[in-house]
């Protein structure tokens, strides 16, 4: 049967040091109905980074006007710099029947649960308060008192984790993607989105 379902759209949220982009590559290695929507951002651009790739990197007044014009399904302040979710892409995706993976902070997740009532909300959240503080030293050469405000910051954002539908905790890359895949999988079964496959089978 062809479902031809509109793709759904999958909001991903985690402090740093949960892993979230480790997850969500896995995620996407093991599905080839999912695909990632590369957010636009006045943060400067780290080494490595690409254009287009990580981000779509723009000025402040740039990044304003894509909000005014509408461009954006949600935006959000993080640590000084703006983050958009560039609503063209997202919405064509989802149209061609992919999912669309956000990775988005708390603010911006709200957004989309208000404005989405669809979406799918996942936190990642890491195993423990020790492994958080392990992973922020270790991917990072920032004073004791930078590393002890990053982790300050993550725990406010840990504290968010009650506001999504799931949460998934990653102790193991490969088992939190494997969550995620059913959580999608489970979601794109909901009965109140395949009605009309039932009309489909009674009418023909
Ligand atoms: P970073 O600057 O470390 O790449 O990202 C900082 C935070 O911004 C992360 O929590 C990331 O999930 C979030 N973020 C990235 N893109 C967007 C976006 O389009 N919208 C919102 N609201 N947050 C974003």
């Amino acid at each position: 049967m062809n479902t031809n379902e509109k793709g759904k759209l999958l909001v991903i949220s985690g402090p740093s040091g949960a892993g979230k982009s480790t997850v969500i590559g896995r995620l996407m290695e093991m599905r080839d109905d999912v695909c990632f929507s590369v957010s636009v951002t006045t943060r400067p651009p780290r080494p490595g980074e690409v254009e287009g790739k990580d981000y779509f990197f723009v000025t402040p007044q740039h990044f304003q006007e894509l909000a005014d014009g509408g461009y954006l399904l949600e935006n959000a302040e993080y640590v000084g710099n703006r983050y958009g979710t560039p609503r063209g892409y997202v919405e064509q995706r989802r149209l061609e029947g992919k999912s669309v993976i956000l990775d988005i902070e708390v603010q911006g997740a709200g957004q989309i649960q208000k404005n989405c009532p669809d979406a799918v909300s996942v936190f990642i959240l890491p195993p423990s308060g020790a492994e958080l503080e392990r992973r922020l030293r270790h991917r990072n050469t920032d004073s004791d008192e930078k590393i002890r405000e990053r982790l300050l910051q993550a725990k406010r954002e840990c504290a968010e984790a009650g506001k999504y539908g799931y949460i998934v905790v990653n102790d193991d890359p490969e088992a939190a993607a494997g969550q995620l895949d059913a959580i999608l999988t489970a979601e794109k079964c909901r009965a109140a989105d395949r009605l009309n496959l039932v009309t489909e089978v009674l009418i023909s």
